[in-house]
């Protein structure tokens, strides 16, 4: 789960973690509002959106940037109203963009160096790490790719948490000395702390800045949130902007689905996300194009099929469906009414494979000849890929 920026304000307030001042706006009487409370001069109006790149993005009715820096209220309120209900494309965003239905109005500070600073859950070490770069503000990728000597990279054992020396060593590593470096250590160990109470599994602060009157502040925030841990942050859950998400995904995560919506035309319903990922696999093994990821899960109910039947339809793009169930725990009978209670329930018209293998198969296979409904019964894997791919192909 990702929030806003200006959420992420919210918890560096709680925590303790050095920022300039902010107020949201929905609008542009309220962002004007916003910006004489803060008051100027030096005010930033900046879109709310779920990507990054907002600075160097365009409006798609032509007006540039997502972030402006201006002097007055007036003027912060004049480009609130300009971004306020437009769509934002940036190089995050893909060129269907995302809509700004909220903006952040927050102090401007006067900047002489912006620096990169992360923290993260490293999946390959096992531990967290801290990723920090003297070039903050630009994309960290190309950084990594043509300067690897610009970032240094901090391991934090997950028992020990972040050490205050590891503070310091990584406010050397990028030249800052004396109550800079202070200020530095300071907000590192609170941002950890952050990161380790809210259960993230990044927090991203690009850029990180000096200012010139010696502050040491967070301009950016990126958060992303261990999802399975989101059963105790309560707090954090509530931040959550469904409008941000793909809607199919929202629709899954109500039943309990486990889906990733992509780009093919056949649509895979599985049992278990290794079964899932080997179906997806064999599909474009044999020249499809998966428009899926999802896994119902080991115990999946008529109702959660029927969701997961109607989620895959609600895809326009979706040319056949191909249904993989391994019936480990589950029934491969009960499967079967499933299937076909669901199918009836959306009146299904395009092509439906489904290879079942298990529990009580037999019974399933027959429950599905029964039916009358025009389901392709597959053998294996392959067999079930090569008939979707087909049947797709001649449709
Ligand atoms: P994005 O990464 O989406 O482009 P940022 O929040 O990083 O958005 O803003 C882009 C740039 O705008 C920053 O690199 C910084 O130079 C400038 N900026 C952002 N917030 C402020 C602020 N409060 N005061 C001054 N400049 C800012
Ligand atoms: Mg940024």
């Amino acid at each position: 789960m990702n929030i806003h920026e200006y959420q992420a304000k919210q918890l560096f307030e709680k925590f303790g973690v050095a920022s300039p001042r902010g107020i949201v706006a929905s609008t542009a009487e309220e962002a004007g509002k916003a910006a004489r409370e803060i008051g100027g001069p030096g005010l930033v109006v900046k879109a709310q959106v779920h990507a990054g790149g907002r600075g160097k993005g365009t409006f798609k009715n032509g007006f540039k940037g997502g972030v402006h820096v201006v002097d007055t209220p007036e003027q912060a309120e004049e480009i609130a109203g300009q971004m306020l209900g437009q769509t934002l494309v940036t190089h995050q965003t893909g060129p269907e963009g995302k809509l700004v239905s909220k903006v952040l109005i927050a102090k401007a500070v006067d900047i002489t160096k912006e620096y990169y600073f992360a923290i993260l859950f490293d999946r390959v070490s096992s531990n967290h790490a801290i990723i920090a770069s003297t070039e903050g503000g630009m994309n960290i990728e190309e950084v990594a790719e043509k300067t690897p000597e610009k970032i240094t990279k901090e391991f934090i054992n997950p028992a020990l948490g972040l050490q205050p020396y590891q503070c310091r060593k990584v406010a050397a590593s990028l030249g800052l000395q004396g109550p800079l470096a202070n200020q530095a250590v300071k907000l590192f160990s609170a941002l950890w702390n952050l990161y380790l109470k809210a259960d993230c599994s990044l927090v991203e602060i690009n850029p990180l800045a000096i200012t010139t009157d010696g502050q040491v502040v967070a301009l950016d925030a990126k958060f992303n949130f261990d999802d399975n841990a989101l059963y105790r942050q309560k707090d954090v859950t509530a931040m959550r902007d469904t409008t941000e998400e793909d809607p199919r995904e929202v629709a899954a995560s109500e039943f309990g689905l486990n889906y990733i919506g992509l780009d093919g035309n056949i649509a895979c319903l599985v049992n278990g996300a290794g079964l899932a990922m080997s179906t997806m696999d064999i599909i474009k093994f044999h020249g499809g194009e998966p428009a899926n990821f999802l896994d119902v899960g080991g115990g999946a109910t008529k109702e959660q099929v029927t969701a997961a039947f109607k989620i895959i339809l609600g895809d326009p793009k979706v040319e056949g469906i191909l249904v993989n169930i391994f019936g480990g725990i589950m029934d491969c009978d009960i499967i079967a009414n499933g299937i076909i209670a669901a199918a009836k329930e959306v009146s299904l018209t395009i092509p439906l494979v489904v290879r079942l293998e298990g529990n009580n198969v037999e019974a399933g296979k027959a429950t599905l000849a029964a039916s009358g409904l025009k389901i392709t019964s597959a053998s294996d894997l392959t067999d079930a890929a090569q008939k979707i791919v087909a049947a797709v192909k001649a449709a």
